[in-house]
């Protein structure tokens, strides 16, 4: 085996990694030999200037040969960024995301972790990313991967339960998170043993009648009318009360206080390796979000997992706000349909009132059917993976079976999918955190 490797960084500036873009848009590519005790630069290699075909959402081949044929004689690549023609220098070169920064730092990185890119080297075709950056700081935490739908039925929970899997497979520690609470179903796919079950519920007024003066304060407050002031006597409608507490504090005599309404229930155990919560919403009952923040909260707590999926309920409304608000990356599944993409269009408002990043999978692809495409396109948004429209897929969804676990020949795309949700969402996670 060789003693040093030569590995090419993507730049712009010719200092630093290139970070807004793909390592195969940079400038150029600054060539570094890097052995166990040494590194030193060895030169610039320009990029070729190829047009791209930016139809072509896997990348266009065409650019990714051209950069290969730049780079011929190196072993590996980095960058900060890849796009989806990660796939075809993959079995040619190892391939390690990394953290922004300068060229010389990158070189010394990739020097402290030599015997992890050989034994990436020696893979060959079987080659994973290399993900060199750190993630260790205080306060990056778990990696929050959520998945939306402005609609249901469009495979939402397909997907979520997929990345689950994959990620566990991967050997990832994950949480799947269930926060669709009025009709979950992520357990149907990954069949959990549940080991905890616990109710939830809000904090709503009682009134101790004997007490009340009947001075009407309470009534006055509530945005909700939950609280009302009859004659002389105060009612209270528990259903209505979103527990802002408000009657509690202006009461002047102390007359009133808060019991337990339990929303539903939450419901903790294991899928194989994979962490499962759900939220289970009592029939008939609308105060889902306090459901949801229970589900989440309770993932807070679960150790030193490293990534959560959260299967978010469907609409634009709070209940999908409370279970995405502070997502790393929001995947939307849609399906090629005016229905799906009229509730694409909703979904895609949302996430950008929030600020959150988001990508779009399109689910029930059909190769003659581009009109999603064309969709996302035209709204500025990265489609990170097309699902076929496969009966098979149907079949198996309809035993409560997922792709992961009937389709094989699946397993290497949605494992891709994976990883550029995770690079991706990984990415913006460390910028934040810059
Ligand atoms: S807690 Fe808030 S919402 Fe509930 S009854 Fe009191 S004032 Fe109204
Ligand atoms: S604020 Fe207190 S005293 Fe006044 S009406 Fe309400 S419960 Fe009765």
């Amino acid at each position: 085996m060789k003693e040093s490797f030569l590995v090419a960084f993507g730049t712009d500036d010719g200092e630093t990694l290139r970070d807004k873009g793909h390592f195969g848009d940079s400038q150029k590519f600054g060539i570094y030999k890097i052995g166990k005790d040494s590194v030193s630069f060895v030169g610039w290699r320009e990029n070729a200037k190829v047009e791209e075909d930016e139809t072509q959402i896997h990348g266009d081949p065409r650019k990714a040969n051209a950069v290969k044929a730049v780079l011929k004689e190196v072993d590996a690549v980095a960058s900060v960024e890849f796009g989806p023609n990660i796939k075809r220098l993959l079995p040619v070169k190892a391939c390690m995301i990394m953290d922004p920064g300068t060229l010389e730092h990158a070189a010394r990185v990739v020097q402290s972790n030599l015997d992890r890119l050989v034994l990436e080297i020696e893979k060959g075709e079987q080659r994973k990313v290399l993900d060199l950056r750190d993630l260790s700081k205080e306060g990056s935490g778990p990696l929050r991967i959520a998945i939306a739908s402005g609609k249901g039925g469009t495979g939402k929970t397909t997907v979520a339960t997929c990345l689950a899997q994959v990620a566990e497979g991967l050997g990832h520690s994950v949480t799947y998170l269930d926060c669709d609470v009025e009709e979950p179903n992520g357990h149907l796919f990954l069949k959990p043993e549940i080991t905890e079950r616990m109710p939830v519920g809000l904090p709503v007024p009682k009134v101790d009648q004997d007490t009340c003066i009947c001075c009407g304060e309470c009534a006055e407050i509530c945005q909700y009318s939950a609280i009302v002031c009859v004659k002389d006597k105060i009612l209270t409608f528990p259903d209505l009360c979103h527990s802002c507490g408000g009657c509690v504090r202006v009461c002047p005599v102390d007359a009133i206080e808060e019991v337990p309404r339990t929303v539903g229930t939450l419901e903790q155990g294991k899928a194989g390796g994979i962490d499962f919560i759900h939220g289970r919403l009592n029939i008939g009952e609308v105060m889902a979000p306090p459901l949801i923040k229970a589900v989440r909260e309770r993932a807070k707590n679960n150790g030193n997992v490293n990534m959560q999926i959260i299967d978010a309920p469907p609409g634009t409304s709070c209940p999908v706000i409370t279970a995405i608000g502070d997502a790393d990356l929001v995947v939307l599944v849609t399906e090629p349909t005016p229905f799906g993409l009229n509730d694409l269009d909703l979904a895609i408002d949302m996430v950008r009132e929030l600020g959150l990043k988001h990508v779009v999978v399109v689910n029930r692809h059909e190769d003659d059917n581009n009109s999603a495409r064309e969709f996302c396109n035209q709204k500025g948004v990265e489609i990170i993976a097309e699902i076929p429209d496969d009966r098979r897929i149907a079949e198996a969804y309809s035993r409560g079976e997922t792709m992961v676990s009937s389709l094989e020949e699946y397993k290497g795309i949605l494992e891709d999918m994976y990883e550029m949700i995770r690079h991706k969402a990984q990415r913006d996670k460390v910028k934040r955190q810059v």
